[in-house]
């Protein structure tokens, strides 16, 4: 059914529908609202909080006035409890003039800021107290929208939608359901979600929902894998002496945990079937060198291996570190490296693809343009991701045909997943756990430190430059922006040159070309610049271990998986080093939250925490994870479902393995839907 067949809708309607991917009227109904509106009980006046949003209900004591400037009319009068006054405005709404005579009596609903001294609701809603009551206590879906879609429409269409369209039929069986316990079924869930009677029906559509996603995804998963461990290993290696050799050729010994882990990595490409592992590793644990071994051995054994970075800055990072390599460690001789990265010149660009078409070059380091079709591989046999997600269905199988056959696969990753989740959510990998960070690491200090301190944080940034070391100073934005305080980079450098003025400061951030952000990070890594005011592009993987203090700005801004990455950026050398978090926010659950870093350096524990503190509070928020897999689910706050689903997902596989039982048909149905959508996905 097209949009335009509900009512109210019209091509114009449409267009802005199709704007944000709704094409037909199916698509309304996985369109989740982002979060609810929540009418409660009114406050008292004296109890407006700035920065909140409220509903007073006050009488009126001035008349209306009215202020016109330029374009816009201002209109502001005053109400009045036992418990305070509070002013109020509205932009543009003469309507108010008419309606609000003094001594009547209203609830009025809005956000409320501070100006001054004095607190003020800006444009509240104004409502009458039985209509207040009405909606008190109700939840109204509140949709993602675009310029000139209103809230409204999208709810009549969503309505309309649920109302019009036949409801998917209940894939689980009956048994299953009955197991489950307390979930909602299917169509009820979806009805729910967008019209929740109450907070604990829409907790129930959300988990229901949750369950849903998880469950296809944990099942396709582990299909893929089912199928892969199937196929022949294309590429079979041979262990010989070249790695043993590099092993012994490094600056130092690599750790109990990286041995063990390069074992199992060894075992996999011997082995009988393709490699699909992930490799766990805090930051700092030493996963690249694992990487460049990975590379050592399939050149050794004439194959060609590819290590993808998320980005360029990591890529070119990669890149020069294999360099040195090849140049310090004999062993390595045979290993040629290439850079593929978009901002190469068309020359440069010609070379490189020559010389991977040729075999010339078998180490090949890039960003994801390696894997474009353009790409001609003479025999790829191993692809590393770094710090990023796993590979789709579809890129995996496009992996497999362009070249001689599939080619192993390795994640690497300090994904912030709990352990025990990881198991389930990574189910089409085998995983290896980097435990153990190198010997003779002191713990990064951590201090979490507001405004008053900034002279402070200067004066030991100063001391640590004039012991010789580096620091990183991260900043949220790249340029101010007027209706977010927070700092940026322009301005953090600006200020800092003016603090250190014999002192080099760079900066980098991603609106930087390609080859502008290199030498931004060389004259960094070389030691030239002392000072990097960055934003997070290099959140992940970047490596100069000189680099001694990291600050970060607006610590309040990232999330606790960010800001522990970024702290990885020190503490990669023999030399103390310290993380300084400012927060701009005076709120007590963002103190709560930064003092787990505090707590702790360990990524498995704050991840654990991180979840446990979003798990609880985001309830009328559903997170938007980017992934379009996941548009109810979230890690964190449904990972009871995450293990249900994959509790179930193994007990289904276990007794029917290909889904033919009659009991499953609604389920291999939904799972040959869902390979199709993920086909889409990847390729988006
Ligand atoms: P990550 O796991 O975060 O990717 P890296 O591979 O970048 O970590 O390693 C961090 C730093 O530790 C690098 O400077 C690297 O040279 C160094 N390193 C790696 N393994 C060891 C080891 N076994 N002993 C000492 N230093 C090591
Ligand atoms: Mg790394």
């Amino acid at each position: 059914m097209k949009v335009t067949d509900l009512k109210g809708i019209g091509p114009k309607t449409a267009a802005l529908f199709e704007k944000l991917g709704l094409f037909n009227a199916e698509d309304l109904l996985s369109y989740y609202p982002l979060h609810y509106d929540f009418y409660e009980e009114p406050r008292a006046i004296g109890a407006a909080v700035a920065g909140e949003k409220c509903a007073v209900q006050g009488v009126i004591t001035r008349t209306v006035a009215v202020k016109a400037t330029g374009k816009v009319t201002i209109f502001t009068t005053q109400i009045e409890d036992p418990t305070g006054k509070l002013r109020l405005t509205w932009f543009n709404a003469p309507y108010v003039q008419s309606l609000l005579r003094r001594g009547a009596v209203f609830i009025f609903r809005g956000n409320v800021v501070r100006r001054g001294a004095e607190l003020l609701m800006e444009h509240p809603e104004i409502l009458t107290l039985a209509k207040y009551e009405e909606l008190s206590g109700s939840l109204r879906p509140i949709y993602g929208l675009t310029k000139g879609l209103s809230n409204g429409v999208v709810v009549r269409a969503v309505q309309q939608a649920l109302d019009l369209l036949p409801r998917a039929e209940e894939y689980l069986p009956e048994g299953l359901l009955v197991d489950m316990g307390r979930l909602l079924r299917e169509e009820d869930a979806l009805e729910a979600i967008h019209f929740p009677k109450d907070e604990a029906e829409l907790l129930s559509a959300q988990k229901r929902l949750a369950f849903d996603e998880f469950f296809f995804f944990v099942l396709a998963m582990r299909r893929l894998r089912q199928m892969e461990a199937a196929e022949e290993n294309a590429f079979p290696m041979e262990l010989g002496w070249k790695t043993e050799e590099a092993i012994a050729g490094l600056p130092y010994h690599l750790t109990n945990a990286q041995l063990r882990v390069w074992n199992e990595i060894e075992g996999d490409l011997v082995g009988a079937h393709p490699m699909a592992r992930l490799v766990q590793g805090d930051v700092g644990s030493g996963k690249t060198v694992i990487s460049f071994l990975a590379m050592l051995l399939c050149a050794e054994n004439g194959f060609q291996s590819v290590l993808l970075a998320p980005t360029e800055v990591l890529a070119r990072q990669h890149y020069e570190k294999l360099c040195a390599f090849c140049a310090t460690n004999a062993a390595f001789a045979g290993v040629r490296p290439v850079l593929l990265v978009g901002s190469l010149r068309a020359k440069e660009r010609r070379e490189a693809l020559s010389a991977i078409a040729a075999g010339e070059a078998n180490a090949i380091v890039g960003t994801h343009a390696v894997l474009e079709e353009t790409v001609v591989y003479k025999s790829l046999g191993l692809v590393i991701t770094d710090e990023q997600h796993r590979f789709g269905v579809k890129q995996r199988a496009a992996l497999a045909e362009r070249g001689t056959g599939r080619p192993h696969t390795l994640v690497m990753s300090a994904t912030p997943i709990p352990r025990t989740l990881g198991i389930i959510y990574f189910g089409d990998l085998s995983i290896s756990v980097i435990d153990e960070l190198p010997a003779r690491r002191l713990p990064i200090k951590t201090a979490i430190v507001d405004e008053t301190w900034r002279e402070k944080t200067e004066h030991f940034i100063r001391k640590e430059l004039d012991a010789g070391h580096q620091a990183y100073v991260i900043c949220p934005m790249i340029e101010p922006a007027e209706e977010l305080a927070a700092m940026d980079v322009g301005t953090a450098a600006r200020r800092l040159r003016k603090a250190f003025p014999d002192i080099s400061v760079g900066i980098l951030h991603g609106r930087m070309s390609g080859s502008e952000k290199e030498k931004a990070m060389a004259a960094f890594a070389e030691g030239k610049t002392k000072i990097l005011v960055s934003t997070t592009v290099v959140e992940v993987g970047v490596d100069v271990p000189n680099a001694t203090v990291i600050l970060v700005e607006n610590a309040e801004r990232f999330g606790l998986a960010t800001l522990h990455q970024l702290r990885g950026r020190v503490g990669r050398g023999d030399a103390q080093s310290y993380c300084i978090f400012a927060q701009g926010s005076e709120s007590k659950d963002v103190e709560e939250r930064l003092s787990i870093l505090k707590k702790s350096n360990d990524g498995f524990v704050i991840a654990e925490e991180d979840f446990r503190l979003r798990g609880t509070g985001d309830l009328l928020g559903i997170r938007q994870s980017g992934d379009p897999r996941f548009r109810a689910a979230d890690l964190g706050r449904d990972r009871d479902m995450l293990r249900l689903a994959g509790k179930i997902a193994g007990r289904v596989l276990a007794e029917d393995p290909e889904l033919s039982m009659a009991e499953h048909a609604g389920i291999k149905k939904r799972l040959e839907a869902y390979f199709a959508a993920e086909e889409r996905i990847d390729s988006l």
